[in-house]
């Protein structure tokens, strides 16, 4: 487990804890997820073969609430990886004071060698696997990487199928149809944006946006939003990439028209849209290595954990990092950023929008009443910019990284619920 990703993140707690009076208690709970469960997922495939699927879910703490977090499809998907975004749930709902705890969910494969008909199925076999797991006031899942709306909608369904009632509030980041929130499939790059602009704001030697420049390392659900958001507030994103490669224009790119052309094609190109007609623009195919080390003002990591090692920390030239993934730099990259003056937004503060709003979806599930994309948007970037805030200054205050501020306005109220709740779980035996 040595140089396993939860060891990894855990470090990031050790570093915080020296900044806050917790119970060493507290402080030892939080070392390791409160339950893990493995799961083998039997899928009919459209051939009649059959084909097991293996699964996972974690609840990391659930002090402060019924544990959130969402479920990723991907081929690298293991127990170790969930576990440690698990964990990063648990201080993400805590820094933006959600009343959540931490989980997360996955399955190893590769979404894009399945059917939709097989992808339902898988969906709703995870389910099954894990019902007794997840509940409105247990543990309530989300979308992740390659996992969406629609797949959200099913597993909603076969969770109610189960319960034998309607329960939309077990999963957030369904269809508007089904009870989604407006404003949901947007919020983690909006989210990401509120906070960007309010940090641009505190730091002062930085005036105006125009003209900054901007690099972001997948363009996927969060990273092609936040990418978006920018390029409409005046600043200049000279390469985007997905996992086959990146596009580098120092003029900047036009984020509409690529937004436009991968909604058609799946694909991510350099072009520019006059109306239904796009055409290529001048542009240097580059690598995502290439990508993370281009000189400009502002790099987004919008992909996936670990892109940035101590194997090329030393070759990054941005000067501010908003990490829109989860862990997309490793502990030891912390220090090298640091050593050359690269402040880091962590993941933590930065892409908490998407819970943000699954959180305001959980409730208007519970409440019945629902909410404009405005009320939505302004709820969302109050909650943003006042945890922003506070943890800019407590970085101010204690001459930390923004990343060791954020986790110890977290531990700060992790471990006021955890002393709150008092020694019952130290005595149960
Ligand atoms: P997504 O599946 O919509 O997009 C992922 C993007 O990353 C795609 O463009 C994909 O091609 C690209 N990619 C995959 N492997 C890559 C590689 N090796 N190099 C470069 N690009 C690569 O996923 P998403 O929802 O946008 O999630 C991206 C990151 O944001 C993840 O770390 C996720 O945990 C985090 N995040 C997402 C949300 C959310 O609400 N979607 C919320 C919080 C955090």
């Amino acid at each position: 487990m040595a140089n396993s990703l939860l060891t990894d993140a855990s470090r990031r707690l050790d570093r915080a804890l020296k900044y806050v009076s917790i119970s060493e208690d507290a402080a030892e709970r939080l070392k390791a997820p409160k339950a893990s469960l493995k799961v083998s997922i039997p899928v009919r495939m459209d051939d009649g073969s059959l084909r097991v699927f293996e699964g996972y879910r974690v609840h990391f703490d659930d002090t402060r609430g019924p544990t959130k977090g969402g479920i990723r499809f991907h081929p690298q998907v293991s127990l170790d990886e969930v576990q440690s975004l698990a964990f990063w749930m648990t201080f993400k709902c805590a820094a933006l004071n959600l009343p959540f705890g931490g989980a997360k969910g996955g399955i190893t494969l590769n979404p894009k060698e399945l059917s939709k008909a097989e992808l339902e199925r898988l969906s709703r076999g995870y389910v099954d696997a894990i019902a007794n797991f997840i509940g409105p006031d247990i543990d309530i899942p989300a979308p992740d990487v390659y996992t969406n709306p629609m797949i959200m909608g099913w597993m909603m369904d076969q969770y109610s199928i189960i319960r034998q009632q309607r329960s939309p509030a077990v999963i957030t980041g369904k269809p508007v149809a089904l009870g989604g929130s407006l404003g949901r499939a947007t919020a983690t790059g909006t989210g990401a944006f509120y906070v960007l602009e309010a940090m641009m704001a505190q730091l002062s030697d930085q005036p105006g946006n125009a003209g900054k420049t901007v690099a972001v390392q997948g363009f996927g659900n969060a990273g092609s939003i936040v990418a978006r958001h920018l390029f409409e507030a005046g600043y200049t994103i000279v390469a985007v990439s997905d996992s086959r490669g990146g596009i580098y224009t120092p003029h900047g790119l036009d984020i509409p028209s690529i937004q436009k052309f991968k909604a058609d094609t799946r694909a991510v190109q350099a072009v520019y849209c006059d109306e239904s007609v796009c055409s290529l623009v001048e542009h240097d195919v580059i690598t995502n290595e290439e990508l993370l080390s281009l000189d400009v003002d502002i790099l987004i990591p919008a992909a996936l954990e670990n892109q940035i090692t101590a194997a090329n920390a030393s070759d990054i030239q941005a000067r501010y990092i908003f990490e829109v993934a989860n862990g997309p730099i490793s502990a030891d990259a912390d220090d090298i950023l640091d050593a050359k003056g690269i402040t880091v937004f962590p993941d933590i503060l930065v892409n908490a929008g998407g819970v943000t709003v699954s959180y305001f979806e959980w409730v208007q599930n519970r409440s019945g009443l629902y909410w404009s994309t405005d009320e939505v948007n302004q709820r969302l970037q109050q909650q943003m910019v006042n945890a922003a805030e506070i943890i800019w200054h407590l970085a101010q205050t204690h001459k930390t990284s923004v990343r060791t501020a954020a986790y110890v306005h977290a531990l700060t109220s992790l471990g006021a619920a955890m002393d709150a709740r008092g020694t019952r779980a130290d005595y149960v035996g």
